[in-house]
């Protein structure tokens, strides 16, 4: 059974159809979803999808794009919203330099106001980083000097000095369909090498959708097509990266009930 630890069923593409979205999911075996936000206005939205579906969780957050709009999102309002039961991660927070969609500045301060709700609440923070790598380590470590954090590094795209300095701090890697990708070879060969207690997967769905689904809506059941094809490139039984992401999983997201 495999664990989908980053996904957005309350976006265009899969929100229109989410009960069939989450009757394949469960069909391909994905036992749970992690429903990530990127804007206060969609926590509702976010935190009502895990309310009805059991195997549905959700995360409070204010993606980099966004940090522009959203002034107001301190660390006390993400350690409020968190604390409803179905909520069980920080994010996706973060830094993208690639579209600078916000300030970098704004992107910054988001940023760390995240990583303090983390900080208070255990929640893991959900990592977005894009062009950013130095920017993102040096605030990851920063913080992590003024008291430790959970976390892990979404969608991870970035260098294997990178992976090896995030893995230093503690972090945790969550490696998406991209990994499947042609011309992905220098993530698969950093995937490749990961360590297996640090390591998960997602789909970043509707977004990113794997091998053999290229130019389809992503969706959660593609989660699956992925571990097959790390549990390949590792050398390992898709049942044996299944059982290990997922327990993965439940070790750094401890609020979460299985
Ligand atoms: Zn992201
Ligand atoms: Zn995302």
């Amino acid at each position: 059974m495999f664990v989908d630890s980053h996904c957005h069923l309350n976006y265009a593409g899969l929100v229109e159809e989410q009960p069939a979205v989450l009757a394949r999911a469960r069909e391909a075996g994905v036992s749970a979803m992690l429903n990530i936000s990127t804007r206060s206005s969609e926590w509702d939205d976010v935190i009502a999808t895990a309310e009805r579906e059991d195997d549905v969780m959700a995360s409070v957050g204010v993606h980099p794009h966004e940090a522009d709009l959203h002034p107001d999102v301190e660390t006390e309002t993400l350690v409020a919203r968190a604390a409803h039961p179905k909520v069980i991660g920080i994010g996706e927070s973060g830094l993208d330099y690639y579209y600078d969609r916000s300030d970098r500045d704004r992107q910054r301060q988001s940023f760390r106001a995240h990583i303090a709700a983390a900080r208070e609440t255990g929640l893991p923070l959900i990592v977005h980083t894009r062009d950013a790598e130095d920017d993102t380590y040096a605030i990851l470590a920063d913080e992590m000097g003024k008291g430790a954090y959970p976390a892990l590094i979404h969608c991870f795209t970035a260098s294997r000095d990178f992976a090896a300095k995030v893995l230093d701090l503690g972090l945790t890697i969550s490696i998406s369909g991209i990994v499947t990708f042609k011309k992905a070879e220098d993530l698969q060969a950093t995937a490749k090498d990961l360590p297996a207690d640090r390591l998960l997967i997602e789909t970043d769905s509707p977004f990113l959708a794997p091998v053999p689904h290229r130019g389809r809506p992503c969706e959660p059941a593609y989660v699956a097509d992925t571990a097959r094809f790390l549990a390949n490139l590792r050398g390992e039984s898709v049942e044996h990266l299944a059982e290990t992401t997922t327990n993965n999983f439940y070790r750094l997201f401890t609020k979460a009930r299985r």
